[in-house]
Formats: structure tokens, sequence, C-alpha cells
């Protein structure tokens, strides 16, 4: 939480989601301290596009060691800030080294000069830096999502301004201190804890070339309307309701073991995380019985134990929106299945949840629920079913779940209107995937070619023989 002080710079408090205990106090950045880090970004940017690509390759390799080497410590953090269990938190750092050493080894394939044939002339695409990204990035995978973006934007040759989400300063820093001890150079990527009021001054700096966020709707709106003023490019990973389909053919004991994978990722606090169970109704009933089976396997516990599958959730606040939609979903028709009360402990616990008889105009079918609750949708048939999947706002994940993989494959590649489409899995960001969503889920790409590619200027070159 931010607060501001006498001098225009805030002070950012954690609180221990568990227990509600203070964490720590971080001073802030103002409004001229944050230009002056885009500034200096700017500055370290202009040699570092001249740097070969093996250099940064080198750097970034470096950031995959350091990561590991700090595992522990990095991990602890998340749980102190934001509540993610223990063995949640070291799989992100390791998956941010995955990445930094995905872009080290691929980026001069990705970014590689595309030959054009030509008629009396050498013609070639070329792939230049834009300049400082600055990176609007969310509290939830506090580390990952900021990897995902500057892995890729410093190996293309930009540098990157971080404004972290307010409730993981710590985070935000120890990312900075991350690439400082990795070698790159100083200044090149600098975190600026500001508040989001701060963001708009930001954009229109003029050492900012572009802006990503990653967040909610509300956000990515604000941002992208900041962008388009001042015409710079910008990419928004926003939210998600993604749809699983259960088909009539699935093996339902797997599937609902795919479905509660989905949707307890990260205590269910995941822009890809499943949302919507649509199921064909001839299983339902026997699906119904089969999630709720699986969603009770995660039981809460204290997020620094290696045992627990369910922390607490991010904040009280968020805690109780959840609770508010489940509840108004139920007074609206949903049946509860499973969890659904408050727990008596102090701190943001709720527990695995499970509504079934989901249909519009409750909160738990029309809202992205962002917490551990899994919505049963009941479809005639599979026709039904993809309708009720793509009659929603958003388009960010999708899954399949049948025993027919060539017909799973056929509505994942043709019918869904989302960015992911995985059969018989649950859906999972990777570096070498390209990452992101259609309609409100947001525009733009991370991950893999597509996203190092974002922000980088496409430039035609040729040279008359
Ligand atoms: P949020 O409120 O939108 O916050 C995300 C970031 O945006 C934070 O740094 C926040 O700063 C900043 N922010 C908030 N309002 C802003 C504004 N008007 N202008 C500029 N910056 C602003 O998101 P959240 O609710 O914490 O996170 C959950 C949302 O993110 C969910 O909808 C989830 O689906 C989405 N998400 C999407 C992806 C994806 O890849 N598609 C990944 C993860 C999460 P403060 O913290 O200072 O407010």
């Amino acid at each position: 939480m931010a607060t501001s002080d006498t001098n225009t710079r805030p002070v950012f408090t954690t609180t221990n989601p568990a227990t509600l205990a203070p964490g720590k106090s971080y001073p802030g950045h103002s409004a001229e301290d944050a230009a002056n880090k885009a500034r200096l970004a700017a500055e370290a940017q202009r040699p570092w596009r001249r740097t070969g690509i093996d250099e940064r390759a080198r750097h970034m390799k470096q950031a995959a060691a350091v990561l590991r080497s700090r595992r522990d410590e990095l991990a602890a953090l998340m749980t102190e800030e934001m509540g993610k269990t223990v063995t949640d938190g070291l799989a992100e750092v390791e998956k941010c080294a995955t990445a930094c050493e995905h872009f080290a080894a691929r980026a001069a394939s990705y970014l590689a000069r595309e030959p054009v044939a030509i008629d009396g002339a050498r013609a070639f695409v070329t792939f230049n830096p834009l300049g400082v990204v600055l990176a609007v990035m969310p509290w939830n995978f506090p580390f990952w999502q900021v990897f995902r973006f500057a892995a890729p934007a410093l190996m293309a040759g930009n540098g990157g301004v971080l404004k972290h989400a307010s409730n993981v300063p710590g985070c935000a820093l120890a990312i900075e201190s991350v690439f400082r001890d990795a070698g790159f150079p100083e200044h090149l990527f600098a975190t600026a804890l500001v508040p989001s009021a701060a963001v708009k001054a930001l954009i229109e700096d003029g050492n900012i070339a572009a802006v990503t966020l990653t967040g909610s709707v509300p956000a990515g709106r604000s941002v992208a309307t900041a962008a388009g003023a001042v015409l710079k490019k910008c990419v928004l990973e926003l939210g998600g309701a993604d749809a699983y389909l259960v088909l009539e053919d699935a093996d339902l004991r797997a599937a609902a073991k795919v479905c509660a994978a989905a949707r307890m990722v990260n205590a269910g606090q995941s822009c890809i995380a499943g949302k919507r169970f649509i199921v064909v109704r001839e299983v339902r009933a026997a699906f119904e019985a089969a999630l709720v089976e699986a969603m009770a396997a995660y039981e809460m516990g204290d997020p620094r134990d290696p045992h627990t599958r369910l922390g607490p959730l991010q904040s009280v606040a968020a805690r109780d929106q959840i609770h508010a939609q489940v509840e108004a979903s139920v007074r609206a028709g949903a049946r509860l299945l499973l969890g659904g009360t408050l727990p008596a402990q102090a701190g943001a616990w709720y527990p695995p949840t499970v509504l079934a008889d989901v249909r519009t105009g409750q909160p738990a079918h029309d809202e992205e629920v962002f917490g551990p609750v899994a919505a049963i949708i009941e479809a005639a048939d599979e026709r039904e079913a993809i309708a009720i999947a793509n009659a929603s706002e958003f388009g960010l994940g999708s899954g399949v779940l049948t025993s027919n993989l060539a017909r799973g494959e056929r509505i994942a590649a043709d019918e869904l209107d989302a960015g992911m489409s995985f059969v018989n899995d649950n859906v999972r960001s990777d570096p070498r995937m390209p990452f992101g969503g259609v309609k409100h889920s947001g525009f733009g790409r991370e991950c893999a070619g597509f996203g190092i590619r974002e922000f980088v200027n496409v430039k035609s070159v040729q040279v008359k023989a």
C-alpha cells in the first residue's frame, strides 16, 4: 500500500497476507525521480543497442545464474509480500531463469535479418530496438511477469523502467538488483517505486519509447488511452475468463484434475486460470463429483510449508471481493458444492470453492473471479459449449477435455476465440510459445519470436546495386 509523505515521495508498506502482520516499508520515488530513471535508462540504452548480441546474451545468462543463486530469498519475498506458496515461488524463479536462457540462446535467430528477393537491389528486413520500454506489472507472478517482458526486451537492445504493483515493492527492487548483479549496464533496467497515478506522465516522457502493461481491463484502458494520445506502441496483457470444455467422451477423473489444476494455479489468482468449466449435459453430474474431489485436495496451509498447495490470497480486500461474487452467484441461483465460507482465522484465506448451475446473470459467469472458485456451466452439446465459451468479453486461454484427440485439436485450433487453447492440459505460459489474448484480454504477444518482435522497429532496407 502506498502513502505520500510531505516530499511527495510515496512510502510503500507491505502486509503479509497470511497473518496480516505489517512487513517492511520502502521509500518510493517522486515523479521527478521516476523521470530521472527514464532519462538515465535512455542514456544507458544508446550504447547498449550497439553491443553485440553475444555480449547481451552473456549478461542474460548471468541473470539466470543470479536468479538461481538467490532463489530461496526471492521465493520468500513473494510469500511475504503477496502470499505465494514457497513451492510456487521457487518454480517461478526457475521459470524466469529458463526464460533468460531461452532469449540468450534464441534472440540472434529471432532477430536475424530477413532477406527479401527484389530485382536490382539487396533487400532485407532488420529489427532495431525502440528505446526504453515502460513496464507496468501486476503482483500475481511478481517475477515471471517482469522477466517475460524484460528478457526479450533487453536482448533486443532496449532498456526498461519497471513500475511494479504497489504491494510488491521488495520484489520490484530485487528484480532491478538481479540485472545489476548480472553485469547489465547501470541504469539500463530501473525500478521506479511509484503509484499508478504516476504512469501517465511516464508514458508521456520523451525518454520512454513504448509501454507494456499486464493487469486489469481498467488499467489497460487507461494505459492504452495515454499511449494513444502520444502515439506510442503498447502491448496489453489483461484479464481472462478461461473456459474449459468437458466433452462427453472425456476421462472425467483426469479431466477434473486438469480443471482443478487450471483453476488453482497461484490460488486462482492467474489471468490464465481456468474459470468456467463448460460441461456437456450427459456427464455433468459425474463431472461435478469428480471436480469437487479434485478441488478439495487443495488444502489451505502455511505458504512457507513446501507441502502446501493453497496459501492465502494477496489481500483481505481481494478475498472479500471474491466472497461477495460467490454469495451473489448463489443468490442468483448457483448451487454451492464446496467451500464458499470465510475461514475464522486472520489473514486473506479462502477455501477451494465449487459452484454448479452457473449461468448468465451470476458474477461467477459474467465476471472474472480472481481466486479459488470453479464455476460449472452446463451445455447441451459440443456446439453449445463452444458458443458459451466464446460468449465472453475475454479471450485469453481455453481448454478442451476429450478422449478424441482429433476432435480436441479441431475445437482448439479452429473454434475457440482465445490466444491459447490446450487439449487435455491446463494452459501455461512458456518462453517458446507466444502468449497473449484477443478481445478484452488485450493485444500484442509476449514470449517466443512474436514477443521479442513487439518492441523493435521492423525496418525495410534496400541497397540498389
Ligand atoms: P491492476 O490493478 O490492473 O494492476 C496492475 C498494474 O497496473 C499495477 O502495477 C497497478 O499499479 C497498475 N495500475 C492500476 N491501475 C492503473 C491505471 N489506471 N493506470 C496505470 N497503471 C495502473 O491489476 P490487478 O487487479 O492487481 O491484477 C489482476 C489483473 O491482472 C487480473 O485481471 C488478471 O487477469 C490480470 N493479469 C493478466 C495477465 C496476462 O498476462 N494477461 C497476467 C496476470 C494478471 P498499483 O498496484 O500501484 O495500483
